[in-house]
């Protein structure tokens, strides 16, 4: 069974539940970004996905990419889908009109890449990167690079690299030692090694397009140090550049995708944006980067999902309890509780965290297209803070639910046939790039939270607290939540005196409790606009109150506890 993007779901997320043509038309920009619109455009999405991107991802898998004297094959198929992809203007969707983009809003981009990631996590690692490296090169290229790669790499005529992660340095990349070194021309010799880098080398467009970090000669040591240079595949001039792939990574899942080990000897290669502030040009494309990723878990923990639910409507196991009507089957397995539980927390996650992600991208419109700056600096805020508890709290979701999904076939999601085992395998990866759920937590606590006293969170809270109905509980539960999670923030401002290393220890738990306390509320969106009596489907699943949203107090009591030590030991 093919993954089936689940087009009324995303409609009515967007439709009813974010009012997003409401949202868009009040931007700069988008005056024509209509209901019709963007109805269109997410159906024909949901078409390219299902006919071409989906049936692509076994043999993905099965046959996986090869590498043969620096040479990289993508899985049959992979190729002409690519083709197709980009020259039916899918990557450009988000880019600007004058870069050969069609100007639309970035939350289409994300219902797309959300969409590719459930039908096929490995193909779709390709254009992932694409559009945070438009935008590289859109706001640090100089305009030569510019009038040569940026409507290549808008349009994926041209696919594109992130070069970053060396074998002693991944997560601290100030320890990068690939170095570059001025010609004469003004451009740059780049020498040194890079790992992991996702789409390094293949046979999907005709060039490939990478950016690469590096050190100047006289670059200070650490993260401040490093610069950014864009180094093609094949020269302007037709000729192959130094750039050599070495071996793929032989690995878990995500087989579609070649993970290359790539040499730069004395390749070529041309500074984007300033000196040693290499890492200030990619921070930029950091947050829609990330919320890809984000998105990859919510598409992956809906194809997981799909799977799971059509095998319990059929697979039939001893009698279920409770009554039943004469005419109903009662041993099917999605009659089991122990099953219907399962399947039902990972609905509460999927759509939960589906109203969060497009939310987060609406916001990244918002922050770029707003007229009022105030509004530009409300939703700059909503993304700084909620972009790495996304990314991490979905990423862990997709491989843990992905993993519950694979129960409901016992046995028979640990075999190959039902393809369950994949998502798991393909899955895992996304807790661990673009930044590991750790690096995430960090970032969030020590770095956004604490360093104003909490101040920004609590802004960010306010803003949507105003929309919740306190005359529904879930709506005062939310509220409530809020408040504790507020409340907790002071004591660890205070905890965190006493123990500066506190922060570091809870920062994981804390990304989750905020991740709980957002699901909680995004719930009582979508019960506001399910309405009381309509639409079963939207129905508030009993496992959102008794299972899944019991953690977050549990969480609160072991925070609070790690706090009292700190502060009883000073
Ligand atoms: C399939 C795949 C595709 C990838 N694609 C790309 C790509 O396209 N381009 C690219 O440049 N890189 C890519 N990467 C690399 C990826 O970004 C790194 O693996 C990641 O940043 C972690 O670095 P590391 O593997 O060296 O782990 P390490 O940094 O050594 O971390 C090991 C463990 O320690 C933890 N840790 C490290 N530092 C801290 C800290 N300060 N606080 C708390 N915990 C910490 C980490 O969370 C992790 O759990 C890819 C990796 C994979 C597996």
């Amino acid at each position: 069974m093919n993954f089936q993007p689940p087009l009324d779901d995303i409609h009515f997320i967007l439709h009813e539940v974010l009012k997003a043509p409401d949202q868009l038309q009040a931007l700069a920009g988008f005056a024509e970004v209509d209901a019709e619109l963007l109805r269109q455009v997410v159906d024909e999405a949901g078409k390219f996905v299902a006919e071409v991107v989906a049936p692509l991802q076994g043999v993905g898998d099965t046959v996986g990419c090869k590498w043969l004297d620096g040479v990289v094959t993508t899985p049959p198929g992979f190729r002409d889908a690519y083709q197709a992809f980009w020259r039916n203007g899918w990557p450009a969707l988000a880019c600007a009109t004058e870069d050969g983009g069609q100007g639309l809003p970035a939350v289409l981009e994300a219902v797309l890449f959300e969409q590719l990631s459930g039908a096929n996590h490995g193909w779709t690692m390709a254009p992932g990167l694409l559009h945070g490296a438009y935008e590289c090169i859109k706001h640090h290229g100089s305009e030569e690079l510019q009038s040569r790669y940026l409507e290549k790499v808008a349009t994926g005529e041209w696919l594109a690299t992130m070069c970053l992660t060396e074998a002693h340095a991944g997560s601290d990349l100030g320890q990068v030692r690939t170095r570059a070194v001025e010609q004469n021309d003004g451009s740059y010799l780049l020498n040194g090694s890079k790992i992991f880098i996702s789409g390094g080398e293949h046979d999907l467009s005709d060039n490939i397009v990478h950016l690469v970090l590096a050190r100047l000669p006289e670059a200070p040591a650490g993260p401040k140090g490093l610069s950014l240079f864009l180094a093609p595949k094949v020269m302007p001039d037709g000729s192959r550049n130094a750039v050599h792939c070495d071996r793929i990574e032989e690995k878990m899942g995500l087989h579609g995708s070649p993970t290359c080990a790539m040499r730069f000897e004395d390749a070529t290669g041309w500074l984007i944006g300033e000196p040693n502030r290499g890492l200030n040009a990619m921070f930029l494309m950091m947050n829609a980067a990330r919320l890809h990723v984000a998105l990859q878990g919510v598409g992956l923990l809906e194809a997981a999902w799909q799977k799971a639910d059509a095998y319990a409507r059929e697979r039939r196991q001893m009698r279920a309890p409770g009554p039943r009507d004469a005419s109903q089957a009662s041993d099917l397995i999605i009659l089991h509780p122990a099953m219907q539980r399962l399947l039902d927390t990972q609905r509460v996650w999927i759509d939960g965290a589906r109203v969060l992600a497009y939310r987060t991208a609406l916001a990244l419109d918002k922050a770029q297209q707003h007229p009022d700056p105030l509004k530009r600096d409300t939703a700059q805020r909503w993304c700084a803070l909620a972009t790495p508890v996304l990314k991490a709290a979905l990423t862990h979701q997709a491989f843990y639910g992905a993993s519950e999904c694979l129960q409901v076939f016992g046995g028979h999601g640990y075999v190959r046939e039902w393809g369950v085992e994949q998502i798991v395998r393909d899955a895992r990866v996304a807790m661990i790039y673009e930044g590991t759920n750790e690096i995430q937590a960090i970032d969030l606590l020590v770095r956004k939270v604490l360093p104003d006293g909490g101040t920004a969170l609590a802004l960010m809270l306010r803003e949507i607290d105003v929309e919740l109905d306190l005359s529904r509980d879930a709506d005062a539960a939310a509220l409530r939540r809020f408040a504790e999670l507020n409340q907790l923030t002071q004591t660890l401002v205070q905890a965190s005196k006493a123990d500066p290393a506190l922060p570091y220890r809870v920062a994981d738990d804390y990304l989750r409790l905020l991740a709980l306390a957002l699901l909680g509320w995004a719930w009582t969106r979508i019960a506001a606009a399910a309405g009381d009596t309509s639409l079963p489907r939207w129905r508030t699943p009993a496992v959102l109150v008794t299972r899944v949203l019991p953690e977050f107090d549990m969480l609160i009591t072991t925070i609070t506890a790690q706090c009292a030590v700190c502060t009883a030991n000073t």
